[in-house]
């Protein structure tokens, strides 16, 4: 690994809890309201408004898919009124497939088919990284965080978005891009804002976690939820975006299967300065 470069000393102090954490830390109940406005001052804007001049927001995933079966419901009303961008670290390569494809095939098809659905969701432009499908590792830690960092630079975000810091479904190239995103924000401070999607604790996802090919971290509860995006008027466009990762219809089926009974509002976690 190479060595950790320092964080800036005007960011390091920073207090980079997030909200609903600062909320249940609340020494007292001018300091809590404080909090509460500041909360839902966030959720007021997010999601909602009408086309302004607003920064831009750039998603940062490791696979084609992570985009449309995670907070596509958000990216889409997002890039609504402000321009959006996707950072995908790998093409995807590794997923299952059926038939004899090769890692290469699959990787050239999943990239059209993240493509085809960043355009149905309104996304401006897809960054490819092109790191290796389920290698992401500590080893390539800032080298990722170097290839994001300039990419940030140059569009100038005021707010970025990933996974939660257990990766979603405990996948560990989310686990790093997570990770990573966390230490470019602490880097860059003209990026406010860090959202960082999560679900909700539920019986089918429980359900489906048991059987899962690798262990599913436990999800949220509402309480510890800083900011809901109600997707129902987006729902369509997510389920477009998400149909366009044929390659991977498994998937596809499994999270309609399990979304098709909760609430269609996208969760986070959110973290600011
Ligand atoms: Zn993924």
């Amino acid at each position: 690994m190479e060595a950790a470069k320092a964080v800036p000393a005007e960011v390091a102090g920073a207090p980079f809890l997030s909200m609903a954490s600062r909320q249940a830390r609340a020494k007292n109940p001018a300091e809590l309201k404080s909090i509460q406005t500041r909360l839902s001052s966030t959720a007021a804007k997010w999601g909602r408004g009408k086309p302004t001049n607003m920064k831009p927001l750039v998603c940062i995933f490791a696979h084609p898919d992570d985009e449309a079966f995670g907070p596509g419901g958000t990216i889409a009303k997002e890039a609504r009124r402000r321009p959006v961008y996707i950072i995908c670290a790998t093409e995807g390569e590794a997923g299952k497939h059926k038939g004899k494809k090769t890692q290469t095939d699959l990787g050239k098809i999943r990239a059209m088919e993240l493509q085809r659905s960043t355009k149905i969701l309104g996304v401006k432009k897809v960054f490819s990284l092109g790191f290796k499908d389920g290698a992401l590792s500590n080893n390539l830690y800032h080298k990722l965080a170097t290839k994001i960092e300039k990419i940030l630079t140059k569009i100038k975000p005021d707010t970025i978005l990933t996974y939660e810091p257990h990766g979603i479904s405990g996948h560990i190239d989310h686990i790093i891009i997570a990770m990573v995103s966390n230490f470019v924000f602490r880097r860059l401070p003209f990026i406010k804002t860090l959202m960082q999607y999560c679900v909700l604790d539920s019986k089918s996802r429980r359900e489906i976690a048991k059987n899962y090919f690798i262990y599913v971290p436990p999800a949220y509860k509402k309480s510890q939820i800083d900011l809901v995006v109600n997707t129902r008027a987006v729902w369509d466009t997510k389920v477009k975006a998400m149909m366009q990762h044929q390659s991977q219809i498994h998937d596809i089926e499994r999270i309609l299967k399990m979304s098709a009974h909760l609430p269609k509002k996208e969760n986070f976690l959110v973290v600011s300065r």
